[in-house]
């Protein structure tokens, strides 16, 4: 393969650009760390309201990056006034698709008639940002697109114009969900529910269903996918997506290349992208509790639930007499501050420990948490398997539902608890989850993961190290 602008003496230059949303911003921050680690010079784009928040939440210099890690944001195209709808995806993927191609060129070209910055010679982008493929193309580099859902999630992306075709969706009444869904290789035993949310659409026009016939339809142009999933996890599925597209590479779980090969209290270990403050004093709670005797919740960044539904939880939650780790979100409560019931709050006083945000990959590792409530997100999810962590599963939307279904059935480390969640249910679950014996096997299978997952990352010979050096060597450096 030809070499991409690189020449002698000067650094490869790598443009990363995630989705402005949490779940995707971290994973991309992993890529661009470990491609720094790697000599690249580094451009990270975050969408300019993003660029802001971020430096509002951590501090003024928090985005300063360093000589060879630079940070640079485009508009998203929504207007100022819209800016408090972090939640509402659908407006902000319509928004970058149609909006953020000429800005994104024009950084390009910025950065490229910058004196002493080396030329821009590849770019990885995230797979829903797939119109970076024309700016690659017109500018002559590579584009990896980096798919952050799961492998199953992503699978059933690639076949969601095969759901339209089949008059599947749009869907007709709730009923429909209950429909086998057996015709996508190496898929098994699923139903319409367990496919990505998005299917769930109601008329031919739904923004979010275009959108992901879009973006799927687009990634066979990309010179190569990279998906945060390990070959032993998702090995029939990864095949199956390689039949579509054969460019398809796993290089997960990132977060433990990240804590292989960077040093965390180095210049390029302190970066970091979380838009709410971390509470440390989380893992000195966990550190004064027993082995696996804490139940940890967290519901992710975007998932939104009623006021009744936060009831359900707590409540569930106490009658479990667990120690419990609950991170909530200032804005978990669709339309409102999220209110623990006061007797909760007394009646589990000394058992729990509450927080709005926390450093959850630590959190997962850590002993203590022997159970996990999560809303399915896939780097919930990774991050609960490489902690060797059993899950019970509240699946809120995208590919969390596939996740959740995998998780259940395939991987066999998790349970799900019902839509409409009711406190009897979560009681019995987390207890189940923590003491009973499905919750046992669920925790040996989690472990067995979790050793499969260090085995895909181990120096030379693991399937993702192999997998990214290759992307690394063959497809970004062109060699
Ligand atoms: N996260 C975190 N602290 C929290 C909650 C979440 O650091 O209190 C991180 C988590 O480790 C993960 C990301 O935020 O990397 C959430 O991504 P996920 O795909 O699980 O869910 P999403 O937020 O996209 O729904």
């Amino acid at each position: 393969m030809a070499s991409h602008a690189v020449t002698s003496g000067q650094k490869p230059h790598v443009v990363c650009i995630p989705f402005p949303a949490q779940g995707h911003i971290n994973p991309m921050l992993k890529v661009a760390k470990l491609l720094y680690a790697r000599g690249f010079h580094v451009t990270f784009v975050n969408t300019n309201y993003n660029h802001n928040r971020l430096i509002r939440s951590r501090g003024p210099n928090s985005l300063d990056g360093l000589p060879s890690f630079r940070f640079e944001s485009i508009p998203d195209g929504l207007p100022e006034e819209n800016k408090d709808v972090m939640q509402d995806v659908p407006t902000l993927c319509e928004s970058t698709m149609k909006n953020c191609l000429a800005p994104f060129k024009e950084l390009l070209r910025r950065i490229n008639t910058t004196k002493d910055v080396p030329p821009v010679s590849c770019i990885v982008s995230d797979g829903v940002m797939s119109f970076t493929l024309d700016a690659a193309e017109e500018l002559g580099v590579p584009d990896v697109l980096f798919w952050t859902p799961s492998a199953c999630g992503f699978l059933a992306y690639l076949h969601f114009y095969r759901f339209i075709e089949k008059g599947l969706s749009p869907i007709k009444d709730e009923s429909s969900l209950d429909t086998k869904i057996n015709w996508i290789p190496s898929m098994k035993n699923l139903g319409l529910k367990d496919i990505p949310s998005f299917i769930r659409a109601t008329n031919t026009e739904d923004i979010m269903l275009n959108f992901f016939v879009h973006e799927a339809d687009r990634a066979k142009r990309a010179s190569a996918i990279i998906l945060n999933t390990f070959d032993s996890l998702e090995h029939d599925v990864v095949r199956s997506i390689q039949s579509i597209i054969p460019q398809v590479y796993t290089i997960g779980p990132l977060h433990l290349f990240v804590n292989r090969d960077i040093d965390e209290e180095s210049d390029i270990g302190q970066i970091g992208t979380n838009m709410w403050r971390e509470e440390m004093e989380c893992l000195d709670w966990l550190d004064t509790k027993s082995p696996n005797s804490v139940v940890y919740v967290n519901f992710g960044s975007i998932t939104v639930m009623s006021a009744k539904q936060l009831v359900e939880f707590a409540w569930g939650l106490a009658a479990t007499k667990k120690d419990c780790l609950w991170v909530i979100r200032p804005d978990l409560v669709a339309g409102d501050v999220p209110m623990l019931p006061p007797d909760f709050l007394i009646e589990t006083a000394n058992r729990r420990m509450l927080a709005s945000w926390c450093p959850q990959e630590k959190v997962l590792s850590h002993p203590a948490v022997g159970g996990f409530l999560t809303h399915s997100g896939w780097n919930s999810t990774l991050e609960s398997l490489s902690g060797g962590v059993p899950m019970v599963c509240w699946p809120f939307f995208a590919e969390q539902q596939t996740n959740c279904k995998y998780c259940c059935d395939e991987w066999e480390v998790g349970m799900e608890i019902g839509g409409d969640v009711r406190r009897e249910e979560v009681e019995e679950l987390v207890r189940e989850l923590m003491d009973g014996d499905k919750g046992k096997k669920m925790r040996q299978k989690a472990e067995e993961w979790q050793r499969l997952a260090e085995e895909a990352t181990k120096p030379i010979y693991g399937s993702s190290e192999l997998n990214f050096q290759m992307v690394v060597d063959k497809v970004l450096l062109g060699e």
